[in-house]
């Protein structure tokens, strides 16, 4: 096991969209040594999630702590299909784009499958936090950052973050004269 060194903003890894993971591939040692490194990079770097190309590995995994399960998810080539199109506001940050916040809308709602590392199918549906969660990750194997999604008006340092985010949050709801 090692910790990765995870790409930042501005790293041309995270704008490519990740590979499919072949099922062929899952029993490989190369492969286990992928995840295992994945957890403890995200472990070390105290996240709610982390994807393959965040430690310059265009594949599409990602690894994720949300609430329906115990302990971090891997999944392997995750597809996010919205079932609302209700819009929830929070504010993400991003291990790849250090000491900021922005807020960004997401579908409240969606249905996620894929593989876990078993080789076994999923099909889960997500709602709130976690769907955000899973969203923010599985963005970044088609190469998007939630600055993308985020209304730059939005985004700010993690001080500033700190103090004004309900102020910041209240300007993006109230309309321009
Ligand atoms: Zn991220």
């Amino acid at each position: 096991m090692a910790i990765r060194k995870i790409a930042k903003l501005g790293h041309p890894i995270l704008r490519k969209k990740a590979e499919l993971v072949p099922l062929s591939a899952l029993q490989t040692e190369s492969f286990k040594r992928i995840l295992s490194d994945m957890l403890e990079t995200v472990l070390d770097a105290d996240g709610a999630g982390l994807a393959a190309p965040q430690i310059h590995i265009s594949k599409r995994i990602v690894i994720l702590d949300i609430d329906e399960f115990d302990g971090f998810q891997v999944w392997i080539n995750p597809q996010i299909t919205p079932l609302t199109d209700e819009h929830i506001v929070t504010f993400e940050g991003c291990l790849s784009v250090p000491g900021m916040r922005g807020a960004v809308a997401r579908p409240d709602h969606i249905r996620v499958t894929g593989q876990h590392p078993t080789g076994d199918s999923f099909d889960i549906e997500l709602e709130g936090y976690s769907a955000i969660v899973a969203q923010h990750e599985c963005d970044h194997l088609d190469g998007i950052l939630y600055i993308d999604r985020a209304d730059p008006r939005g985004l700010a340092f993690m001080s500033e973050y700190k103090k004004y985010s309900s102020i910041i949050m209240e300007s993006l709801f109230t309309e321009e004269e």
